[in-house]
């Protein structure tokens, strides 16, 4: 039997920092997080299960963008740009599973890319059946975002804030904890505008205002990491917590179910 199923996404921007040059670990965040995360763990495991998704940071974001490939194969040199990405993603996996096996977290590295397959770059199917009998074992499964077989074009890519929301829905989670490099969801991107407000909770009854606000900072902010973070979340029912994992003891709290600064999205 499983327990009620907590799903923690820890964002690449924590622990790979997109403005690095080449693949490259914050292992001072790393270790810290990794604390929270077993010294959390230890007080719910016996009442909850835990899937950790973490996400690809400068480990994903250099290769693909130099490559190409989350437009799909194109010619042969794709082939192993493809296996280079899912190898460079792996090594990450490897790094915070030990980080998270140390501090006593039965961290289990789940490889997306053999259990999912995608369509035009979006996930169109994930077999959940070994996670599931992951889970009642008591392991910690660590999915990582991938690239992934496209049966229109070859390959996409499966980003960790794809994962956690289609698991989130699939496992009947109790609930979704994104951990980012910011306090939340802001009116518009912080690190661009000091104008920015935290947006607290998110509900049917300002969705749109907030739809309105993340169109408008995804303008100045290409990669729109937090609009399409919040998009996946906004199509399902399951609650969700935004915070800041660089801020201390924010991640242990919210495993804990405490309340601790960040946005809420309960639709
Ligand atoms: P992660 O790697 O942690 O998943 P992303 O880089 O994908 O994070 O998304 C977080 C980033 O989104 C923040 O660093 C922030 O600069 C940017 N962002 C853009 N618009 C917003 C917004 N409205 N509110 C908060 N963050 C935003």
């Amino acid at each position: 039997m499983t327990k009620p199923i907590i799903i923690l996404k820890i964002g690449g921007s924590l622990i790979a920092p997109k403005t690095a040059k080449k693949p490259t670990v914050d292992f001072k965040t790393l270790k810290r997080i990794c604390m929270e995360i077993g010294s959390a763990y230890k007080k719910i495991k016996n009442k909850k299960n835990l899937v950790v998704i973490h996400g690809a940071g400068n480990f994903g974001h250099l290769i693909v963008a130099r490559t190409g490939i989350h437009r799909g194969i194109k010619s042969e040199k794709n082939l192993i740009d493809f296996a280079e990405t899912q190898r460079l993603q792996n090594q990450l996996n490897v790094i915070v599973t030990k980080e998270l096996i140390k501090n006593g977290v039965p961290a289990f590295p789940f490889q997306s890319s053999g259990h999912a397959l995608m369509k035009k770059g979006k996930l169109s199917k994930f077999s959940t059946g070994a996670i599931k009998e992951l889970l009642k074992t008591g392991v910690v499964p660590v999915a990582y975002g991938v690239p992934a077989c496209d049966i229109h074009q070859g390959c996409s890519i499966l980003s960790g804030d794809e994962i956690a929301p289609y698991l989130a829905e699939k496992l009947n989670a109790e609930a979704i904890i994104h951990a980012t490099d910011v306090d939340g969801v802001f009116t518009i991107d912080p690190k661009k505008s000091r104008k920015a407000r935290l947006i607290r909770k998110i509900t049917r009854a300002n969705l749109k205002r907030i739809k309105r606000c993340l169109s408008e900072s995804a303008a100045i902010d290409v990669t729109g990491g937090m609009k399409e973070k919040v998009s996946k979340l906004l199509t399902m029912k399951t609650k969700a917590f935004i915070l800041n994992g660089r801020k201390r003891n924010l991640i242990k709290h919210a495993m804990l179910g405490k309340a601790t600064r960040g946005t809420v999205v309960k639709l």
